[in-house]
């Protein structure tokens, strides 16, 4: 299994590692910092440079339950055991991980369940089982707001006995933890949020920056879409 240095430190831009084999134009390697599709964020894209090559990598995503690097189209692939260089598209991943803080804070404004979302660069969606309208300006503010108080940001892995022991903490997070698969990463915005979740962050609520609600859609009758933008 690759060891996921992205889960402990978001900010790493490149890593060395092994290649463990490139099937089929998929890359795998013994460690990265290459976040693959999952949680509604995509996964990252960069670059991998290796002795007599270079390839774009286009996308990164869980491939027979490992993660895989998928390779460009027709690049050199780097042979097992070859020492290589990964780095990932910097700009385009520091958006998703404030998108992403971004949306766990549109979450603790509106305290409805949660039915899907999705996130990019520019702008993400979170789906609520709500069907009282919202008031996209009280929201607005409400985010701003979260945003200016610099709340901390930072992730612990807690096992389910501890969950066991603690039903109190339980109690307090806004999604119930997933069971039955070992440790769970739990997401800590101070004073703000506390939940299991697997991505990418940024370290204080006030990197997320300009965010802007955008189209509050109703797909049905118990759910409202809301979109978010950054406008920088
Ligand atoms: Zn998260």
């Amino acid at each position: 299994m690759t060891t996921e240095l992205f889960r402990e430190d978001a900010y790493l831009k490149s890593c060395t590692a092994t290649v463990t084999g490139c099937p089929g134009q998929v890359l795998h390697t013994d460690q990265t910092v290459f976040y693959p599709l999952g949680g509604g964020q995509p996964g990252d894209t960069g670059f991998v440079s290796f002795e007599g090559g270079r390839a774009r990598i286009v996308d990164t995503r869980y491939v027979d339950g490992d993660i895989g690097h998928v390779l460009e189209d027709g690049s050199p692939t780097p042979a097992a055991g070859a020492a290589v260089e990964l780095e990932i598209d910097w700009d385009r991943r520091y958006r998703h991980m404030r998108m992403h803080t971004a949306m766990h804070l549109l979450g603790s404004v509106l305290h409805y369940g949660v039915t899907g979302g999705n996130i990019s660069t520019e702008k993400s969606r979170l789906d609520f089982d709500m069907e009282d309208p919202i008031d996209k300006e009280a929201v607005g503010a409400a985010l701003a707001e979260l945003v200016a108080g610099g709340h901390g940001v930072s992730c612990r892995w807690i096992s389910e006995e501890e969950l066991d022991a603690n039903p109190e903490l339980v109690r307090t997070m806004s999604v119930q933890p997933p069971r039955g698969k070992g440790a769970i990463r739990l997401l800590d915005i101070d004073g703000v949020d506390l939940q299991p979740c697997g991505g990418t962050h940024v370290r204080s609520t006030s990197e997320v920056g300009a965010v802007r609600i955008g189209k509050v859609e109703k797909k049905g009758r118990h759910n409202r879409r809301v979109n978010i933008h950054l406008d920088d």
